[in-house]
C-alpha cells in the first residue's frame, strides 16, 4: 500500500460525462498514485496517524488539465521566430524549455501531448526529467520534429524531416519511435499564414499515412496531422490519424469521415490562436490585420466555428490545445480554449472541461481525466466554481495546488502558508 492521503471538505467535479455536473461536496482518498475512494455527499472516518488529511475548505477539485497540442519547444518570450529557436544554443534552449513543461504544470495542466520540436530532443529530453522527478512538469506524450513531404510546406525550413515515400515515412516514424517518440506529427496541408501554401494544398497521400498510423501501432504511439483543408482532413480521417490538428474547413465528406471511425479520432482545432489572430492581438507583435486579411483566417475562423458546431452535433470528440506560447495567446493562458469552447461553440462549461480532462484520457489510453476509483491522482484545486464560470481556470491566483500520481506538484505560493 503506497502512501495515503485524503482530500476532505471538497467540492467534487468528477467529470463522470454529464454535460451540467456541478461540483458535489465530499472527500476523495488516495492511495499511493491512484484514486482509492470517492465519498459524494459524504466524508470518511481515518486515523490521521495513518493518513495525511488535507482540508480543502470548500474548493474545487478536478482532474487536472491536458494540452493535445502542445509546443514546449516555444520559450516563454516566444514570438514567431522559428529559426533563432532552431538556432539557440542546446543548453540554453533546454532551460527555456524547461521553464515551458513547469508553466503548464502550475497552470493545472497535468498532461500533454507534443505536436513538434524544435530542437529534435526537446520533448524526449524533458519527458525524462520530468519521469525521474528532476524536474516539475506534466506527463508528457513526446513528439520529434515535424515531418514534410518534400515540395511542401514545412519542407524547406531545416526544422522537419522530410520524406517523399511511404517507405521514406515509414523508416522516419520508426526511427522517431525508436527513440521514444510517441506522437508523431505530419503536415499534409498547407496554413494560410504562408501564402505559398494555402490551406487547402494537400500534401502526402493515403498510401503515405496508412504507412505511418501502422508503423506507429507497432510502438504504441500514434499520428496527428497539421490539417486545415477539407480535403486533408478526410484523408487523416480515412487512414487512422488519431488527432486531426486545426480541421479549419469541413465538408460533407470530411465530417462523414470523421463521422465514420466512430469515435476513434478527435479533432483539436487550436481555436483560441485563431481567435486571437483575427481579433488583432498579435498586431503588437507585428502582425498587422493587413497580414490577417492576406492570410485568409478571418474565413478560416468562421469556418473552424461553424464546422465545431457540426462536430459537436455529431459526436466527434474534441480536445482542447493548440498552438499556445506565441506572446498573444502566451504560455500559462492555456485554459483560454475553454472559454472560448463556451462562448463560441455552444458547450456548456464542462463540456469544455471535458476536452481536457475525460477527452485526454481516452485519446491517450491513460487512466486520467476523471475523479473516479482506479484512476490517476492526477488533480487540480482551484477556489471558484469552473462549472458556473470557464474563466476561473485561468485565474492563477484562484490555483491552490496541482497534485501529479498522487503527490502534490505545485502549491500556490501567493495561496500558502
Ligand atoms: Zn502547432
Amino acid at each position: 500500500m503506497g502512501e495515503r492521503t485524503l482530500l476532505t471538505n471538497a467540492r467534487i467535479l468528477t467529470c463522470n460525462g454529464d454535460p451540467v455536473e456541478k461540483p458535489t461536496a465530499g472527500s476523495v482518498l488516495i492511495e499511493g498514485d491512484r484514486i482509492a475512494e470517492v465519498r459524494l455527499d459524504a466524508e470518511f472516518e481515518v486515523d490521521p496517524a495513518a493518513v495525511r488529511v488535507v482540508d480543502l475548505h470548500g474548493a474545487t477539485v478536478l482532474p487536472g488539465l491536458g494540452d493535445a497540442h502542445t509546443h514546449i519547444s516555444w520559450p516563454l518570450d516566444f514570438v514567431f521566430d522559428h529559426g533563432a529557436v532552431a538556432a539557440t544554443p542546446e543548453g540554453k534552449h533546454l532551460l527555456d524549455v524547461a521553464a515551458v513543461a513547469k508553466t503548464y504544470l502550475e497552470s493545472g495542466y497535468t498532461l500533454i501531448i507534443g505536436a513538434g520540436a524544435t530542437q529534435p530532443d526537446d520533448d524526449l529530453l524533458v519527458k525524462d526529467a520530468i519521469d525521474r522527478g528532476i524536474l516539475p512538469g506534466p506527463k508528457l506524450i513526446p513528439c520529434g520534429p515535424m515531418i514534410a513531404e518534400a515540395g511542401g510546406l514545412g519542407a524547406d525550413g531545416g526544422m522537419m524531416e522530410v520524406v517523399a515515400t511511404a517507405a521514406d515515412l515509414r523508416e522516419v516514424v520508426r526511427k522517431q519511435c525508436e527513440r521514444g517518440v510517441r506522437s508523431l506529427k505530419l503536415f499534409i496541408s498547407g496554413d494560410g499564414v504562408v501564402p505559398q501554401f494555402p490551406s487547402e494544398d494537400i500534401y502526402m497521400n493515403d498510401e503515405m499515412l496508412t504507412a505511418a498510423v501502422d508503423e506507429a501501432d507497432k510502438y504504441g504511439a500514434f499520428v496527428t496531422t497539421h490539417a486545415r483543408g477539407s480535403a486533408s482532413v478526410a484523408m487523416a480521417a480515412r487512414t487512422g490519424v488519431r488527432i486531426v490538428h486545426h480541421a479549419c474547413f469541413l465538408d460533407d465528406e470530411a465530417l462523414a469521415a470523421l463521422e465514420a471511425r466512430h469515435g476513434d479520432v478527435w479533432v483539436c482545432p487550436g481555436l483560441h490562436y485563431l481567435y486571437a489572430m483575427v481579433n488583432g492581438h498579435a498586431g503588437p507583435w507585428g502582425i498587422t490585420d493587413e497580414k490577417v486579411v492576406a492570410s485568409g483566417y478571418p474565413d478560416e475562423f468562421r469556418s473552424q466555428v461553424d464546422g465545431l458546431h457540426k462536430l459537436k452535433a455529431a459526436g466527434v470528440p474534441i480536445l482542447a490545445g493548440g498552438d499556445f506560447g506565441h506572446q498573444w495567446t502566451r504560455h500559462g493562458t492555456y485554459a483560454a480554449e475553454l472559454q472560448r469552447y463556451v462562448e463560441l461553440v455552444d458547450m456548456t462549461p464542462v463540456e469544455a472541461i471535458h476536452t481536457a480532462t475525460r477527452n485526454m484520457g481516452a485519446v491517450t489510453g491513460l487512466r486520467v481525466g476523471q475523479i473516479r476509483e482506479g484512476y490517476l491522482a492526477d488533480l487540480l484545486i482551484v477556489d471558484g466554481d469552473p462549472s458556473a464560470d470557464v474563466t476561473v481556470l485561468q485565474r492563477p491566483e484562484l490555483r491552490r495546488a496541482v497534485l501529479k500520481d498522487g503527490a502534490f506538484a505545485y502549491v500556490n505560493p501567493e495561496v500558502y502558508p
